[in-house]
């Protein structure tokens, strides 16, 4: 069955907390119209600076997916990408006052949540999708071994094997097929993973200044340090990652396999089935 595009019904607004800066900020999602894709602009800069959701625009991929060039970026825009591609938003403008996406709770959910609240609308035009037809793949050699796979297939599925030295988190496996209701049952409130060792050592880079114990998986050495969704939180979580950093293609399908990579690896996969890619 032919799918068509669709865009919001309505704007909305959501406002909140940013992960990294710790600052307060809004955003507003605009409904657009057919093949204009995703958009992010930065409306409290002057002239309100605009790029569209393509992976020639990724300029870090360093715990978070920022899109912008060298005068202005959006922080963590990946969960946010997650929804939209988990629910099937084709065309969006999103407008940020600031450098980066609300972080919500953590997950997708925030966004969804909102998104299903506004409502979905179909528009004339049918949904174009990228079918991977080839195998691609890129690997991390370093220790330890990463990989990220792209294999044909008519729909879209993801599989992660999370692998930790942590014995209360050990090695975590899931796998899906994405469509908007398995995106919402099983994905869209996963959230991120947050070492302990590690928060400490971001904040004196100046990420997660805004974090907190509610949003993200927190792992100290003795083990969890909060109540979990579900036992495999975190392997859920770096698909939904996976799913938002797709989406910078467009909608996709076929099969995708992640072995311990995270955001960098997503980039270079998505570049190199750029290049693949009918
Ligand atoms: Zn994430």
């Amino acid at each position: 069955m032919e799918e068509r595009q669709q865009t919001l019904k309505q704007s909305l607004t959501i406002q909140g907390e940013a992960l990294h800066t710790g600052k307060m900020v809004t955003m507003t999602l605009i409904p657009q119209p057919e093949d204009t894709g995703i958009r992010f602009c930065r409306s409290d800069l002057p002239g309100k600076p605009v790029l569209p959701a393509r992976p020639e625009h990724v300029v870090d991929t360093y715990r978070c997916t920022t899109i912008g060039n060298n005068t202005w970026q959006i922080k963590t825009i990946e969960h946010l990408m997650a929804a939209l591609h988990g629910l099937g938003v084709d065309n969006l403008l999103v407008e940020v006052e600031g450098e980066e996406l609300p972080m919500g709770d953590g997950s997708a959910w925030f966004f969804a949540r909102a998104i299903l609240e506004a409502g979905l609308v179909e528009q004339e035009k049918s949904r174009r999708k990228w079918k991977i037809t080839t195998p691609v793949w890129v690997e991390n050699g370093n220790s330890p071994r990463s990989y990220l796979l792209a294999l044909p297939g008519d729909q879209l599925h993801i599989s992660y094997v999370f692998t930790s030295n942590n014995s209360s988190v050990g090695n975590q496996f899931y796998q899906l097929r994405v469509t908007p209701e398995t995106f919402q049952e099983e994905l869209a409130s996963a959230r991120t993973i947050a070492f302990t060792y590690e928060i400490e050592a971001l904040r004196r880079q100046g990420l997660a200044l805004g974090g907190n114990l509610d949003v993200a998986v927190v792992v100290g050495e003795e083990g969890y340090l909060n109540d979990l969704r579900y036992p495999d939180e975190i392997a859920r979580h770096k698909i939904l990652d996976i799913l938002g950093d797709l989406y910078l293609l467009g909608p996709v399908t076929g099969k995708i396999i992640g072995i311990g990579s995270g955001h960098k690896m997503d980039l270079e996969l998505v570049l190199r089935l750029k290049e693949n890619l009918r």
